[in-house]
């Protein structure tokens, strides 16, 4: 594709993002290296356009490229990526090029930067389920970690799950960069009304004469006769609860979902909404379902009761710290687990009691000190003084080492 005037002679930081996580958690990065004056580049696939666009616009930021690959499949979108990221990275040579969590465009961006010779950095480093689950997934983290030179592992665990895969170097752990993002959305909401009410429109409707249980599912494992389960469950669940789910766009997901719950009353079916809207709600719901990765995170640092939609999970930490609960995919398994934590109060107050085993918010600015550090020769980096607007540091650039 034709550059933009973005392209510079100076080695940056280059970043890739296909879907609205990445999105999410990459944002604190790219706004940290902003604040310390830097000018990082970002590149969108086109995986999952619009929600990536949507996510990004909830931080004020948009994708420096738009690569606009988008295709039925993750080995087509991966057999279309690897090149066009390649010829992207060649024309401007970054210091590092940098891929979030386990998608197609991880893998591709990661393999991409490989074949050309640049170093790789992966945010979410670690994560494993030990199983073949979820595909492709845990293949592409597996894959991303065996060409990875800095790994940034958001807990213990999942730095340990690197040393025992015999990656020896590079590991840093920092928390996840989700926790950041989740924590100064909050912020924004409290501290302004405007974006709250904005935020709040879509559940402007939602009687609140019942709890609210938040329900979201995508993950491809759970297609089909899984979905079905779950779509009976939470039909099932109408009678107790005002049942709200944002619906995920691919067809396998939103015709299933359509067509069980479409007409039933207590029964929300909302389009994905932006980030704002998502935290707002789930700040106001009672119990969250779901099998997203990310909303596992952010579930436990709200204080938001979370059934796991999964038979296993590369994120055991919130099920320890006794904010989730993994329930499996079984119609009668999810309404009882749902029904204990909307009827027993004492178990409800002990999975709503606040929890960051993810992180408490400092991960975007322990990466981005390695990654400067470490990745981006000293040559290029600012000789200004610069600071930080969390005012953690104010002093000459830091070294390369
Ligand atoms: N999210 C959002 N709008 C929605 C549903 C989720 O902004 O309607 C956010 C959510 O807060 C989390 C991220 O999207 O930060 C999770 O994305 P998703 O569940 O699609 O992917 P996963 O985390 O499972 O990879």
């Amino acid at each position: 594709m034709a550059a933009d005037p973005v392209s510079t002679t100076e080695p940056r930081i280059l970043f890739v993002a296909g879907t609205r996580p990445e999105a999410v958690k990459l944002a604190p990065l790219i706004l940290d290296l902003q604040a310390r004056s830097h000018r990082p580049l970002l590149v969108a696939t086109g995986q999952h356009r619009e929600m990536l666009d949507e996510a990004l616009a909830g931080f004020d930021l948009r994708a420096d490229r738009d690569l606009g690959v988008m295709a039925p499949s993750p080995d087509a979108v991966v057999g279309r990526l690897v090149p066009a990221l390649a010829d992207l990275i060649r024309a401007e040579r970054p210091a590092v090029v940098v891929v979030q969590g386990d998608t197609s465009s991880t893998f591709a961006g990661a393999l991409a930067a490989r074949y050309v010779g640049v170093r790789v950095a992966h945010v979410e480093a670690g994560l494993r389920t030990g199983t073949h689950d979820p595909h492709p997934e845990e293949m592409h983290r597996k894959l991303v970690a065996q060409m990875a030179d800095l790994h940034f592992a958001p807990t213990a665990a999942a730095a340990a799950a690197l040393r025992a895969e015999g990656i020896a170097a590079g590991i840093h752990v920092t928390g996840n960069s989700g926790i950041d993002a989740l924590l100064r959305m909050q912020a924004r909401l409290a501290a302004d009304p405007a974006l709250a009410a904005a935020a709040g429109a879509p559940l402007a409707g939602i009687a609140t004469n019942r709890p609210w249980l938040l329900a979201t599912v995508h993950r491809r494992e759970n297609q089909g006769q899984r979905l079905s389960a779950v779509l009976a469950a939470l039909a099932e669940l109408a009678a107790d609860a005002q049942v709200i789910v944002p619906v995920h766009p691919s067809p396998a997901i939103a015709g299933p979902v359509r067509a069980v719950l479409g007409a039933r009353p207590n029964v929300h079916l909302l389009p994905p909404l932006s980030y704002a809207s998502f935290v707002a709600l789930m700040g106001r719901a009672a119990l969250v379902l779901t099998d997203s990765g990310g909303v596992q995170e952010e579930a436990p640092a709200i204080g938001l009761p979370c059934l796991v939609l999964r038979d296993v999970t590369e994120r055991p930490e919130g099920v320890a710290t006794g904010n989730a609960v993994l329930v499996g995919c079984e119609t009668a398994a999810i309404v009882s687990a749902a029904r204990a934590v909307l009827n027993d109060a004492a178990l409800r107050l002990r999975m709503r009691r606040p929890a960051l085993p993810y992180g408490s918010g400092g991960a975007a600015g322990l990466i981005n000190d390695v990654l400067l550090r470490q990745a981006v020769p000293a040559s290029v980096q600012t000789t200004e003084s610069w600071s930080r607007s969390d005012g953690h540091r104010q002093s000459s650039p830091a070294s390369a080492s």
